[in-house]
């Protein structure tokens, strides 16, 4: 199976279309939330998150927007966004959103967590030292994640010979390898990084591709008409240091 991994598409619909459109052929998508906050497109982009994804989880953001957690727990203009994004979202959108859960596990092999599998609405997973934390709470094999919007992972590798499950040599892959090994008994963390507003300086949409017969995970960018949203934004009175972020990738 070809499964498209994304995250934090965060109401970008031309980010998510443009992804659609470039994945290529795919059989599902797993979404590890923040499908709403911050854009300007909430309803477009969980109506086509309901068409496309067999597994999507909430996260922060889509918490605020629903009213589940403090807004106060957000900056000024994040806040506001949420506040817009929540208005907007048609009821039978909230319904169904309402009924996300942060974290899911899907089989015994993989989980997905917004966050992490410690603190699934808001860790993030960034270290060495946070995944092998977060690997100590997990019974699946690897965990999907999202949340910092950066396209990162984490493998902890497994070497029969030495009679340990286990050994202890994290390694961190990033997009600067794009095809990442899963086979090799690893256990792993991957965050394919965000649709809708990446900060990883890198301006592009990010996403990632699971092919669970070869086992790897392909990381793989894609160039969206940012000027685009960047006029709905505006059109939407969305604030100014949102629209302008999205052009440098931060
Ligand atoms: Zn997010």
């Amino acid at each position: 199976m070809r499964i498209l991994l994304v995250s934090d598409i965060h109401s970008n619909l031309v980010a998510f279309e443009t992804v659609l459109q470039s994945a290529g052929s795919f059989d599902t998508i797993w979404c590890m939330g923040d499908t709403i906050g911050y854009g300007p497109r909430p309803n477009e982009c969980v109506e086509l998150i309901r068409e496309h994804a067999i597994v999507i989880i909430s996260g922060n953001h889509d918490l605020a927007c629903l009213g589940r957690i403090d807004l106060n727990d957000f900056n000024t203009d994040a806040r506001k966004a949420n506040i817009w994004n929540g208005r907007q979202l048609h009821n039978d959108h909230t319904i169904w959103m309402n009924d996300l859960l942060p974290q899911i596990a899907i089989d015994s092999c993989y989980a997905l967590a917004h966050g992490s599998p410690r603190a699934p609405v808001w860790e993030y997973l960034l270290s060495v030292e946070a995944a092998v934390a977060n690997f100590a709470l997990m019974s699946q094999r690897g965990c999907f994640i999202g949340h910092s919007h950066v396209q990162i992972g984490f493998r902890q590798m497994s070497y029969a010979e030495h009679g340990e499950r286990f050994m202890p040599d994290l390694r961190r892959v990033s997009s600067g390898s794009a095809v990442v090994d899963l086979s090799d008994h690893c256990r792993f963390f991957i965050n394919p990084g965000s649709v809708g507003q990446p900060r990883d300086q890198e301006p592009r949409a990010a996403y990632a591709i699971l092919d669970t017969d070869a086992a790897t995970v392909t990381f793989a960018r894609a160039a969206y008409a940012i000027a685009q949203t960047q006029r709905q934004m505006a059109e939407c009175g969305l604030p100014t240091a949102l629209i302008r972020r999205l052009e440098y990738g931060m």
